[in-house]
């Protein structure tokens, strides 16, 4: 079984970029009138207490949404535009910034803003509309999957959502196309199996050919490994050989500075700097979107050598 538990990363700049991303699509896509489906292929365990001893081993929310919220101030939404954040370069808060920090929001009171973090499925939930969407999730770790079938189960969200201990690679096509014909597609594997790179080709090939107009969003690491280097440059290959419109976005917080205080223990946040969401039908209002709240994060996460942003469509 796999070694990998997404508690130790949760509320990460990782995580930060794509639950943005997420956010910003599923307003979009919500605005309209008709149904929408969400398939998470590899949904977690649904919420994470950043008090909890995982979280606090990794420390890596403290380099994330809790320097975030140190950063910006969570404070609802209104009071916040035209203020300065507490590093001084910004006038105000990016719409897709603001729209992730309220429904972090829903999810604390603002005495304990960092304490709990929603992974990707309750952040889901909490923007869909329960008279008209549906949510699919899939988590194959047992212990995950038992916590976010105990999570899933306090929503009370009858059959707007459903949870199976499956592999999502091979769910996802027996459900494209979905009956109302609209639907978002997280895919958002841990890449723990180098395999994972070729499941996520193979998987969404095969899925644009079932449902071309589907939105597929699909988060991957940037690091030094072909297959973490091939991958953005397949996706957006069968993007362009379906005639499908695409939006690559990365965000790197750059290397942490050396520390030089006399007895400060050397840090233990090394590892991922850096991530990025490939897009397949984005919403057209994404880039935009982005283009705004990326340099928000960098400024607000940024730490040193390499930090930076891209957005390309
Ligand atoms: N999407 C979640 C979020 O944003 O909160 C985080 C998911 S985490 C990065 C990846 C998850 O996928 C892990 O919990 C892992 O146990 C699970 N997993 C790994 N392989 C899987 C597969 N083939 N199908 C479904 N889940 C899988």
């Amino acid at each position: 079984m796999f070694s990998y538990r997404h508690a130790f990363h949760a509320g990460n700049h990782a995580d930060v970029l794509k639950h943005l991303t997420l956010v910003a699509m599923l307003k979009y896509l919500t605005d309209k009138d008709s149904a929408l489906t969400v398939i998470d292929t590899h949904a977690g365990a649904g919420l994470y207490r950043l008090d909890g001893d995982m979280a606090r081993t990794s420390a890596e929310a403290t380099q994330g949404v809790q320097k975030l919220f140190l950063g910006s101030d969570l404070v609802p939404k209104g009071q916040i535009t035209g203020k300065e954040s507490a590093q001084g370069a910004m006038q105000s808060i990016a719409p897709a910034l603001q729209d992730y920090l309220d429904a972090l929001a829903s999810f604390n009171n603002t005495a304990t803003a960092s304490r709990v973090y929603p992974g990707s499925p309750l952040l889901i939930h909490s923007l869909l509309r329960p008279e008209a969407d549906k949510l699919k999730l899939f988590e194959l770790h047992p212990t995950d999957y038992r916590s976010l079938s105990g999570h899933i189960k306090q929503l009370d969200a009858g059959r707007m959502v459903t949870a199976d201990c499956a592999n999502g690679f091979e769910k996802l096509k027996t459900l494209l196309p979905p009956p109302n014909k609209r639907a978002l597609v997280l895919m958002d594997p841990s890449y723990e199996m180098k395999s994972d790179y070729g499941q996520v080709s193979a998987c969404i090939q095969e899925a644009i050919l079932k449902f071309p107009t589907g939105c597929y969003a699909i988060w991957y690491p940037i690091i030094p490994r072909p297959e973490a280097h091939s991958l953005p440059k397949k996706l957006k290959t069968m993007a362009v050989a379906a005639k499908r419109p695409w939006l690559q976005a990365t965000l790197n917080i750059g290397q942490e500075p050396p520390k030089h205080a006399i007895g400060e223990k050397p840090s233990k946040l090394v590892g991922l700097r850096a991530s990025g969401m490939f897009i397949i039908n984005p919403p057209h209002t994404l880039k935009a979107a982005l283009n705004e709240a990326l340099p928000q994060l960098v400024t607000l996460l940024g730490r040193g050598r390499g930090k930076g942003f891209t957005v390309a469509s």
